[in-house]
């Protein structure tokens, strides 16, 4: 008798994410399907705030670092300083890409490629069903110091 394969996934933890997930954000973040370009809630979404994994509700990335690509998907130059993202070469579909993950719970996000603006050079290009977008509290921004005592 050999040991059965491990299930890739355990069902009872399957069954709670279809249930908390819409079926595209199921697709999206268990699945690792891509949403249609231009049909997500956040590829022309601007407001300042933060991006959370809409499964675990972990950081991932902020608005600071959301750029306009115009691929349709909304795009980042880099993930949050204190986000859990993690890194995985896909090789489906023919192509060698590197897929980005919440470290936390797994869920797909998104792609990384090398063709992004500024220092990091970088474009990560995530699925809105992925994210859960938090609107910045409503306080000054701390751009503003209280005193100009500069030194
Ligand atoms: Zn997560």
């Amino acid at each position: 008798m050999s040991t059965p394969p491990a299930p890739p996934t355990d069902p009872e933890q399957d069954r709670a994410w279809r249930e908390r997930l819409s079926p595209e954000q199921y697709q999206v973040t268990r699945l690792s399907a891509t949403e249609r370009p231009f049909s997500g809630k956040y590829w022309d979404h601007h407001d300042p705030g933060a991006y959370r994994c809409v499964c675990c509700g972990a950081p991932l990335f902020t608005s600071d670092a959301k750029y306009d690509s115009g691929c349709g998907w909304p795009s980042f130059t880099a993930p949050a300083p204190d986000a859990s993202v993690a890194e995985h070469v896909d090789r489906s579909h023919g192509m060698v890409r590197t897929e980005v993950r919440c470290a936390h719970c797994e869920a797909h996000l998104g792609h990384v490629f090398p063709d992004g603006p500024g220092p990091t050079g970088l474009r990560y290009c995530i699925n809105s069903a992925s994210l859960d977008f938090e609107a910045q509290a409503d306080k000054p921004p701390p751009s503003s110091p209280p005193g100009d005592s500069s030194r």
